[in-house]
């Protein structure tokens, strides 16, 4: 069922739950692929209903960003929810979620800012603001679903680590599932940015991934000293990949590492033209 306001989720949900039954929520921006639809046949496994909400939120886009081009693909969507099974595709408009005349700037909305030791570092070094934006429409469709589970990709790990601590400190009564990245069979993680790529430029974009599988099968023969382990990657690039970061962090605070472990996450972001790419590895699976 497509749901296009606030209101109809809401009465929606209320008869849900005086049947006693569970919640799934799978919050995206859609042009869904295989990705979106692991977190979504996880839910439907796991909840009595489940709700996929399609919003491309204005509010976590920075200036100069991707914001109208972002690609848009309702129809499509809806069909990939129903075939999997979804009982809500919540699909609102910018209005619907922010109001009239949605004035987005911090000095008219109420925000839920994260705190700024998760958000100084990798994505949130160059997209100023962008997790205020994505923990305030998290928020905001917590509120409206009311959901008993939230299902996130490992592929936005920050994302995912920065939402867990929010939960965490604003004791949301909502349990956060993480779900792991899905990928090509060439490696190249699934994303909505991926059709933004020509076809050389997908072969260009393999290096995100070689790059993580070698420093993890460099890890599993013995060598653990980050600054090693980075240098490895330089091999790997040439002048069609613009480097962004390629940083050694723990997997729960972000905190940098100098010696990998157990808990340690390499992420890397780099632009291929125009298009920026992230993606993530665990190098041990804990
Ligand atoms: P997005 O539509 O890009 O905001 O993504 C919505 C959700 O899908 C987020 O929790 C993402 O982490 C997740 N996701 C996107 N791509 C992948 C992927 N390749 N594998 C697993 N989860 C993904």
């Amino acid at each position: 069922m497509l749901i296009h306001t606030i209101a109809e989720v809401r009465e929606q949900v209320k008869e849900w739950r005086k049947q006693g039954l569970s919640i799934g929520l799978v919050p995206t921006m859609g042009a869904l692929h295989d990705g979106h639809k692991s977190l979504i046949e996880k839910s439907v496994e796991k909840c009595d209903k489940t709700v996929v909400s399609v919003f491309v939120n204005p509010i976590q886009f920075c200036p100069g960003e991707d914001l109208d081009k972002y690609p848009r693909t309702l129809e499509a969507d809806e069909k990939l929810c129903n075939d999997a099974g979804v009982d809500i595709v919540f699909a609102p408009s910018p209005k619907e979620m922010y109001g009239e005349g949605h004035i987005l700037s911090n000095d008219f909305l109420t925000y839920v800012i994260p705190p700024y030791f998760y958000t100084d570092k990798l994505c949130g070094k160059s997209r100023v603001g962008h997790f205020d934006g994505v923990c305030t429409v998290v928020n905001k469709l917590f509120n409206i679903v009311q959901p008993d589970f939230a299902f996130f990709g490992e592929k936005d790990r920050q994302q995912l680590i920065i939402l867990k601590k929010m939960v965490k400190d604003l004791n949301i009564p909502i349990q956060i599932i993480p779900c792991p990245i899905v990928r090509e069979e060439s490696g190249l993680a699934l994303s909505s940015r991926n059709k933004y790529l020509s076809e050389n430029d997908k072969k260009e974009a393999l290096v995100l991934s070689k790059i993580l599988f070698n420093i993890k099968a460099c890890y599993e023969k013995g060598i653990k000293d980050c600054k090693l382990l980075h240098e490895t990657a330089f091999s790997y690039l040439n002048e069609h990949h613009s480097l962004e970061y390629l940083e050694f962090r723990d997997a729960d605070d972000l905190e940098e590492k100098k010696i990998a472990d157990k808990n340690t996450i390499v992420f890397i972001a780099l632009k291929i033209g125009d298009v920026r790419l992230i993606d993530n590895i665990a190098l041990e699976n804990v």
